[in-house]
């Protein structure tokens, strides 16, 4: 008997493994039409930017057709200010920066800086207008100093300095074997989850884009690291526009506006201090997070 169950067993493994595989394929397929390049429309115009006022209008958008993901959103980040985007992981806010940065196109809905319709204008140039620090940040397999002057090409040796301190890496770099020009990425040196995101940060700064985008740009830092480089992403930020996406609430108390997502949707909006009084799910997940820095030991015993 046991020896008939073995084999069956192991045909159902097998079995289990093709069908697996084949709905891989599918997936697979459905993700490479997905990252088919949004095209221009023909003779679009650049984006006009002024001070980059930012705008989603009942954005409604899913990586599939099964599955919406975000579900009307709606906000308005006006020029120069700093809206913080927080909520549960998987409520949708990298992807509504990859809407903006034109990664991906909102099935209905538009999204607007200074008045146009990113949609109607060049990709390139609304690229131009935005500096983004993604949550997981990928390195050419080049030099630290290309990866850094990526940002700016024809940005001198002084310019790539300057945003390497202000992103706190310029003495991680120079203790490198060949400092700015040691090769990194895959054939090359591998940098830590924090110090890439330090490299991403110094892109941007380099950039000096009208409108910066700071999706969990800190996440992977300890705490004193952390502290430092949001000083710098609060000194960059002002009086330029800024959508900073936060996991730590702690770092968005002095955004003008911070708006909670959950499930593809605006469900609070107000700042720190009106979020705390409306006892809703900001407050419910600041207490947390307060709860988890005053006794890490029981969040650590609990994780
Ligand atoms: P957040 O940044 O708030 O944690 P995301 O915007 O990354 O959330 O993801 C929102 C939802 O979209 C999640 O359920 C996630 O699994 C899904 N998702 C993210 N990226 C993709 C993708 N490339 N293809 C399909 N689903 C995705
Ligand atoms: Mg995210």
């Amino acid at each position: 008997m046991l020896q008939l169950y073995a084999p069956l067993s192991f045909l159902g493994v097998i079995y289990r493994e093709i069908r697996q595989s084949t709905t891989d394929l599918e997936r697979m397929f459905t993700i490479l039409e997905e990252h088919q390049e949004i095209k221009d429309p023909p003779q679009a115009p650049a984006l006009q930017v002024g001070r980059g006022e930012v705008r989603f209008e009942n954005v409604r958008f899913g990586y599939g057709a099964d599955r919406v993901i975000l579900d009307g959103l709606d906000f308005t980040v006006p020029a120069g200010e700093t809206v913080a985007i927080v909520g549960p992981s998987g409520a949708g806010k990298s992807t509504l920066a990859r809407l903006l940065f034109r990664f991906y196109a909102p099935q209905s809905g538009r999204i607007l800086i200074d008045g146009q319709d990113i949609a109607q204008v060049t990709q390139a140039s609304v690229r131009r207008a935005i500096g983004i620090v993604p949550q997981d940040t990928v390195l050419f397999n080049d030099t630290i100093g290309y990866n850094i002057a990526y940002g700016k090409p024809g940005a001198s040796a002084a310019e790539v300095e300057a945003v390497a301190r202000a992103a706190h890496i310029h003495d991680f770099i120079v203790s490198t074997p060949q400092g700015y020009e040691t090769q990194v990425g895959e054939r090359g040196l591998k940098l830590s989850g924090g110090e890439k995101q330090r490299v991403a940060i110094a892109r941007a700064l380099l950039k000096n884009p009208p409108i910066l985008i700071f999706d969990e740009a800190t996440s992977q830092l300890d705490s004193h690291n952390e502290k430092a480089i949001q000083a710098e992403i609060r000194a960059a930020s002002r009086d330029r526009t800024a959508i900073v996406i936060a996991h730590r609430l702690s770092t968005v108390v002095d955004a003008h506006q911070i708006l909670v997502v959950e499930s593809g949707r605006v469900v609070e909006r107000g700042t720190h201090a009106q979020l705390l009084q409306a006892r809703g799910l900001y407050a419910r997940m600041w207490n947390l997070q307060q709860d988890r820095a005053a006794h890490p030991e029981a969040s650590a015993a609990m994780a």
